[in-house]
């Protein structure tokens, strides 16, 4: 995928969803439809949101994550081997206290998960489209495993299955396709010894763009309450980055806006298309457009121009839809400034 413009706009991935379709403000909000009705009121979503997109300048455009109830559950509930009404309780990222589903037995993708929904986008629009999948390790790290027994096995089977359905999802017409692996940003020693390793299994023989994205969460509680022990400078992805230099992922997603990672480590990946978080999914007001504009600046001190896309710095699957609305805006604005810098 060649983009002719200077610093293409996405977002990270999941957007608010209509009240009608799901109850707002909440993650694994309850779908309010049933049967034919939610299938069509899941692509009539994903259109509204496609056209807020458009609407608010967004040059690389996504699902909105319309049709799942959670970036990472909601893969894992087509799949086999996984028993949903048995449930435990474990630490999501070290950090929270979750009721998951138990793997109970070999896990597989019997059929597609999100081509038919990729193929619709792809029918809606000719601008170039993002398709997120949760990463290995973030998917291991959302279940509880009661037949492998071992983190890395059952990694690389989801890696695998990850492998299958992206394959698809190119087919389908997807230009770049996105792993979520927030969980990188917490088992460094495991990204370095296996989690890496996996990714690169998930993204093998495809010939689209592939992209990582790393982030410190939604901006829920327990996340907010996580960064306050965080400290003044977060350095977690200088742990992981040398690798992910080293690897063939193309771009990678960060989370740059408002939070205390110092904008030098992404030196580490120079070379790599950086997607920048430039806006905070974690406050509710919304940025001006200098403010992202200053963001995007900083990171231009140590990414070139061609390789810098500017994003969100998570998904904003949990805030008000005006809000977000406001926020995808605020990041056309700044781009644009920072545009007519570049090329007056
Ligand atoms: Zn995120």
């Amino acid at each position: 995928m060649i983009m002719k413009k200077l610093l293409p706009t996405s977002t990270a991935g999941s957007l608010p969803k209509p009240s009608w379709l799901a109850e707002p403000e909440k993650l694994w909000s309850p779908w309010k439809l049933e049967g034919d009705a939610l299938a069509h009121g899941k692509h009539d979503a994903l259109k509204l949101s496609l056209h807020e997109q458009q609407r608010a300048g967004i040059d690389i455009v996504s699902d909105g994550e319309q049709s799942r109830q959670h970036f990472v559950t909601t893969f894992i509930e087509h799949l086999d081997g996984v028993d949903f009404d048995k449930r435990e309780t474990v630490k999501i990222r070290d950090r929270y206290d979750a009721s998951v589903p138990t793997v109970v037995g070999a896990v597989s993708r019997q059929k597609p998960v999100f081509v038919e929904d990729a193929r619709f986008l792809r029918e809606q629009t000719d601008q170039p489209i993002k398709w997120a999948l949760p990463g290995p390790m973030t998917m291991i790290d959302t279940l509880y495993d009661g037949h492998y027994k071992s983190r890395e096995k059952l990694a690389w089977e989801f890696a695998k299955i990850l492998n299958q359905e992206a394959k698809e999802l190119e087919a389908a017409g997807v230009d770049i396709i996105q792993f979520d692996e927030p969980a990188f940003n917490v088992f460094f020693d495991e990204v370095n010894d296996w989690g890496m390793a996996t990714l690169e299994r998930a993204v093998e023989g495809l010939t689209c763009e592939t992209a990582v994205h790393i982030c410190y969460g939604y901006g829920i509680k327990a996340n907010t309450d996580w960064k306050k022990t965080l400290g003044s400078e977060w350095r977690q992805y200088e742990s992981i980055f040398p690798k992910l230099q080293q690897s063939s992922l193309d771009m990678i997603s960060l989370e740059c806006h408002n939070s205390h990672v110092p904008m030098e480590l992404i030196e580490l990946i120079r070379g790599k298309k950086i997607m920048v978080g430039a806006i905070d999914v974690a406050s509710s007001s919304i940025e001006t457009a200098d403010e992202v504009a200053n963001t995007l600046r900083q990171a231009l001190q140590f990414v070139d121009a061609e390789n810098l896309y500017p994003c969100t710095n998570c998904g904003m699957a949990p805030l008000p839809r005006d809000l977000a609305l406001g926020k995808l805006k605020a990041l056309s604005a700044g781009a644009d400034i920072i545009r007519n810098e570049l090329s007056p």
